[in-house]
């Protein structure tokens, strides 16, 4: 049988092993796994990995915050995943009072819809909650927006949720099998920490890293654990940043808690010394970057299984946005580009480095990502029959990462410099190339909204 396309000779690799393979694709699924496979095109996969496309759950582009917008819009951020080897990604609408939820969906989904160039999705951004979103969460759900955002700052913003308002949020969920993702630092101590520095001087923005320690972040996770206990609802801890953090969610996760978290390469690659630098207020995002320390914990949890997810966070603010700062580090645009060098950094850092193993990697990317937010086994895989969003990794590119010769509209990348080992060639999302030999050959539009399924069991 000819199929459409088959990627011939690569180590196809998936969470259980790595084995030599021709990949079919007919049309936009994946129709067979074999050997000696023949098709009307091929790609030569010889010496590379043929993987699912990684999974970015967490991105923000177009985002207004701070009175600016983040500057990768849905185009350009989605030819930068592309690039990078993502083939789909998450995206929030995040309610603006006193509209509903789903009309920020609606809004958010005519933004994205006309301009993104892979498949997306989005979670449902809840920031009041009431009557009206009990009311509600069914429809969102039954509309393949399973998972929602809270956060547990942004009090001066009007989008805190209170202790009692995730409480309900979970108790919601876990009727639907639902999954609550919080924004978990501690409001309070956030807040009386900046004031304690006020008018004491610091180098650079170091006063970001000194007003939120460790434990503004542990306090809130552990916070949260504690309430998911109570209501049996599924948790997930957005960009999990210190080590300790790592250990609550080990805990909580053996005596039975339905937690799950996820880190980024910024947490992972960079320490918080940057900010004493004179642009150092690039690096600003919250919560922020770390100490070596909780590196090295993050790393354990993720090649433990702890932390099941590595997410970006993009949410790109060029120079000029970020120098709108002014000295002041609690006016910082909080943000970065990243969704292009996930893939890469994980793979160089993660596999390369020695820290785990590739059958780890595509946990942690594809599927992971896939079974949390409820898209296994149609995205994350490369089961036969599932959507062939397929990416071929050459191992032994060596690429120095530089804004100049990125795709993300940004005139800095946090990893600026940074040498990596493997780099992804070909990029195919529902079995058409979108990015060939490292060339973006997609069209804008032609990524698809995913309807997702709840991710975790209902509890009666
Ligand atoms: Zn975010």
């Amino acid at each position: 049988m000819d199929y459409d396309l088959v990627i011939k000779g690569g180590q196809v690799a998936s969470s259980t092993g790595v084995t030599r393979a021709d990949l079919a694709i007919k049309g936009e699924t994946i129709a067979a796994l074999g050997s000696d496979l023949t098709g009307k095109q091929t790609i030569d996969a010889k010496g590379k990995i043929v993987m699912p496309g990684a999974i970015d759950v967490h991105n923000h582009f177009q985002l207004p915050f701070c009175g600016t917008v983040s500057s990768d819009d849905f185009e350009i951020g989605s030819k930068a995943a592309a690039m990078g080897g993502v083939t789909t990604f998450l995206d929030f609408a995040i309610q603006s009072k006193p509209k509903s939820v789903m009309e920020a969906i609606v809004d958010r989904q005519a933004e994205a819809a006309a301009n993104v160039c892979i498949d997306y999705s989005l979670h449902a951004g809840i920031t009041e909650w009431n009557k009206d979103r009990v009311e509600e969460f069914p429809k969102i759900i039954e509309a393949g927006i399973p998972t929602f955002k809270m956060f547990m700052i942004y009090r001066a913003q009007g989008w805190q949720a209170t202790d009692a308002d995730v409480y309900r949020a979970l108790r919601e969920a876990a009727k639907y099998g639902a999954m609550v993702g919080l924004h978990a630092e501690s409001n309070d101590l956030i807040d009386l920490l900046q004031e304690e520095i006020k008018g004491q001087k610091f180098p650079g923005c170091y006063a970001h890293a000194v007003s939120r320690p460790t434990v503004t972040e542990t306090e809130a996770i552990a916070r949260a654990i504690n309430l998911a206990e109570a209501t049996g609802g599924c948790l997930y801890i957005f960009h999990m940043s210190t080590g300790r953090a790592v250990d609550l969610i080990r805990d909580g996760r053996a005596r039975g808690v339905n937690v799950h978290a996820e880190t980024g390469p910024h947490y992972l690659l960079l320490d918080d010394e940057l900010f004493k630098r004179e642009d150092g207020h690039h690096f600003g995002t919250c919560p922020p970057i770390r100490k070596p320390a909780d590196q090295q914990g993050l790393w354990k949890g993720l090649a433990e299984g702890v932390v099941e997810v590595m997410a970006t966070d993009t949410c790109t603010f060029n120079s000029e946005q970020k120098s709108m700062w002014k000295g002041d580090f609690t006016k910082i645009p909080f943000g970065m580009p990243g969704i292009e060098t996930l893939l890469p950094l994980t793979y160089s850092e993660g596999v390369h480095a020695g820290r785990f193993p590739l059958e780890r990697m595509i946990e942690i990317l594809c599927e992971n990502p896939a079974k949390l937010f409820g898209m296994w086994p149609q995205k994350g895989s490369l089961k036969v029959g599932t959507d062939a969003d397929v990416v071929v990794f050459d191992p032994d590119a060596k690429v120095t990462i530089s804004h100049k010769t990125l795709t993300h509209r940004c005139d800095y990348s946090p990893f600026e410099g940074t040498k990596v080992n493997g780099w992804p060639v070909t990029t195919l999302v529902r079995g058409k190339p979108v990015v060939k030999d490292r060339k973006f050959v997609g069209d804008v539009g032609y990524g698809k909204f995913i309807k997702r399924q709840p991710p975790a069991k209902p509890v009666a």
